[in-house]
């Protein structure tokens, strides 16, 4: 199943390089001539480490930039870098956005998510990568609870197994490391699910970014955790308030 209609000229969103992998099928499927990949932070060697991946799954024709946000930085920046964005997407003139999900488990995700949603006023995708901030065991490759519903390719075996090997060209990043870890443990642990399972998108609803995506006493939790209070306090209110209202003009009635 494809994520997005064939027609659509689809631009995603990536913090880091080794962000891209949770869609690299997804995408790698696509009319290069209709896909973009943008990343917010790079180095020279991470650049050529996702280029090597984007060559392998037959995206090396895809319009792809990188920026140089810092990597680990990026919640004080979240301004500039929806102005870098919407630069980015006058080049490309996208239909559609994909963007980290906002779900609490890195601030440059969050991060990313808030910028791209203020950079593009046309209907918004998220992606899952993991949270939550200060949990002992992250989830992976799920969905905060707060959001629509989501859209899924399950991954055959072979794409299972080639995604596991792609992850090993990310040489400067344990990557494939968790990825192993993370598929070990959803062997074993309820409720957890493996990296190589699937990918997926559902549309950005949330209808505010003041509080975690999260349900009841998860609320409370992730609340009181440093991360979300630093990314609060750097995120400026009339910001989160901006790309809230967005998602509210592309809710489906
Ligand atoms: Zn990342």
């Amino acid at each position: 199943m494809s994520l997005w209609p064939e027609s659509e000229r689809v631009l995603a969103v990536f913090p880091h390089p080794d962000d891209e992998m949770p869609l690299i099928f997804s995408l790698g499927q696509r009319d290069p001539a209709r896909t973009a990949l943008v990343w917010l932070h790079s180095t020279r060697r991470r650049r050529a480490e996702s280029l090597s991946v984007l060559t392998a799954q037959g995206l090396g024709d895809a319009f792809v930039r990188f920026g140089e946000f810092p990597d680990g930085r990026m919640a004080r920046g979240v301004g500039e870098m929806a102005d870098w964005l919407r630069e980015v997407g006058e080049s490309f003139r996208p239909d559609r956005v994909v963007l980290p999900a906002f779900e609490q488990g890195h601030m440059d995700h969050d991060s990313g998510h808030v910028a791209g949603r203020l950079a593009f006023d046309i209907p918004a995708d998220e992606y899952p990568l993991y949270h939550a901030y200060g949990d002992r065991l992250l989830t992976v490759n799920t969905f905060a609870p707060i959001g629509g519903p989501e859209r899924r390719r399950i991954l055959t075996a072979r794409e299972r197994r080639r995604k596991r090997w792609l992850l090993r060209a990310y040489r400067s990043q344990r990557v494939a490391l968790h990825g192993d870890l993370f598929h070990a443990l959803s062997l074993v642990r309820v409720r957890s699910q493996s990296p190589f399972r699937q990918e997926s998108v559902r549309a950005v609803t949330h209808a505010s970014y003041d509080l975690p995506a999260h349900r009841s006493v998860r609320v409370a939790q992730i609340s009181l955790r440093p991360a979300w209070r630093a990314w609060l306090s750097a995120v400026p209110e009339e910001l989160r308030a901006s790309a809230a209202m967005a998602n509210l003009r592309f809710q489906r009635p």
